[in-house]
């Protein structure tokens, strides 16, 4: 899990100081010392440390922090407020063309998640944005790179431009653009090459592709699990380019943060999205203050309920909650709702984002692999419909056989049909509190 390392040490010295009715200059130093041993540790800039770590200072040893009545908290804010600079303080917004189509280069090194990145993106424009993309495959060096393209499209139902690899990547981009304006597309976004390094050829061709589309944002796409070097890579790629965004890939990995805490700071480019895992539904807009609260474990809501709100569709939402209003909720629908908890990602990912969740009994070794959830459905499928729609049906017999069909010891069985059903007890009772607030003209 990223930032983990990092999260705890700062998690840990925050801690000490927290409640504290009074905090010394000592106390500050003391604090300070971890954070700075946390930060380089985490393969943060030492530049960028020394930095944060005077203007953290300062702050905590003047006047708003000292005389204030919860001291011990006022200098957790401050070092929220740095770390949520250090990131580039507010979201970056994406560039938008005055005339369509807006261009988009993605640039970065080979492997980075580039192409990946294009397809997340042009994505994320047409779910959230109602945009309506074009992908333009201009990688013709890496063996298979259009190839993948394609398919990514395909999975999506996106467009993608490509003329082979005979052709060069300049003309492709240039005939992409045009095809785009034909087609009347919103947005283009330019899948160009990487190489192992960065090295001048690549240089070159990319500034012509420049050249040419004159794009309106160019975004380098990073591995943020090569900490510093991604830091160098992005100057590189900064001076012979002028980048205008950079994505971080892989913050779902282990990486120690290093790269999401120094690139802003030592390129001066905003981050504008966070890659946080393979499939294509997981490209975030960064939020540095949310990525802040993250990493000091005060947990991420708003992310967690925009994550909601563009994967659960909304028809369906509305289907069910009329079921859970009228208690007839099945063990189909318990499937479907399965389903739509697993496209929002890794259930443990997911209780980062609540605050304290962390720190919550039971909730730190829980087995939330999504193994469980396989679980669940394999014993679910092995039922008949009529026993999914009336579970009371389901007698000694049939719960053998329903073991036998999903492979889970019959102990499983019988615990998940108790769970279902104190789960319909509690809605029916929630069902009748409500009914009778509205009755009582109360506040429902
Ligand atoms: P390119 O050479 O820059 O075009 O890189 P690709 O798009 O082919 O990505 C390289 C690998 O990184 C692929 O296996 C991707 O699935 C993977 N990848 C890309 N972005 C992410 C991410 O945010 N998280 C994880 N876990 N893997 C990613």
């Amino acid at each position: 899990m990223a930032f983990e390392g990092l999260a705890d040490r700062l998690q840990g010295s925050i801690q000490k100081i927290r409640g504290k009715g009074k905090v010394s200059e000592a106390d500050v130093k003391e604090m300070m010392r971890e954070v700075r041993l946390a930060l380089l540790e985490a393969d943060v800039n030492f530049k960028v440390v020394k930095n944060f770590v005077k203007q953290v200072s300062e702050r905590a040893v003047g006047q708003e922090v000292m005389k204030s009545l919860t001291p011990g908290q006022q200098v957790i804010k401050v070092v929220k407020e740095e770390l949520t600079e250090l990131m580039g303080g507010e979201q970056s917004q994406i560039a938008v063309a005055k005339k369509p189509p807006t261009v988009i280069m993605m640039v970065g090194l080979q492997g980075a998640g580039k192409t990946t990145t294009s397809g997340k993106l042009a994505s994320l424009l047409r779910k959230k944005h109602n945009r309506k993309p074009l992908l333009v495959a201009a990688d013709i060096y890496r063996p298979a790179a259009i190839k993948q393209l394609e398919t990514i499209g395909k999975q999506l139902s996106l467009p993608v431009f490509s003329m082979g690899d005979q052709v060069s990547p300049v003309e492709i981009a240039k005939a992409g653009i045009e095809k785009a304006k034909e087609e009347h597309h919103d947005y283009v976004l330019i899948d160009t090459a990487g190489r192992l390094h960065v090295d001048e050829t690549l240089m070159d061709e990319l500034k012509q592709i420049k050249e040419l589309s004159d794009p309106d944002e160019i975004f380098l796409v990073v591995d943020s699990m090569t900490g510093q070097d991604a830091v160098t890579v992005a100057q590189n790629f900064d001076d012979a380019l002028g980048v205008t965004g950079v994505v971080l890939t892989k913050l779902d990995g282990d990486t120690r943060g290093g790269a999401a805490l120094s690139i802003r700071s030592v390129t001066g480019k905003p981050i504008k999205f966070a890659g946080m895992g393979e499939k294509m539904d997981a490209l975030e807009p960064f939020h540095p203050e949310r990525m802040a609260s993250r990493i000091l474990g005060m947990g991420d809501m708003l992310s967690l309920i925009e994550k909601a709100q563009t994967n659960v569709d909304e028809d369906k939402a509305k289907e069910m909650e009329k079921k859970l209003r009228t208690a007839s909720f099945t063990l189909d629908d318990f499937l479907d709702q399965l389903g739509q908890v697993k496209q929002m990602g890794p259930l443990d990912e997911l209780l980062k984002m609540i605050p304290g969740a962390n720190k919550m009994k039971g909730l730190d070794n829980i087995d939330v692999d999504g193994k469980q959830l396989g679980h669940v459905e394999a014993i679910i499928q092995s039922m008949t419909a009529q026993e999914k729609e009336q579970p009371e049906i389901i007698n000694a017999s049939r719960r053998k056989r329903i073991a036998r069909g999903s492979g889970r010891p019959i102990q499983e069985i019988n615990r998940l049909l108790k769970q279902f059903e104190e789960m319909k007890k509690m809605m029916k009772q929630m069902t009748n509190a409500q009914a009778k607030g509205k009755k009582r003209g109360g506040f429902n």
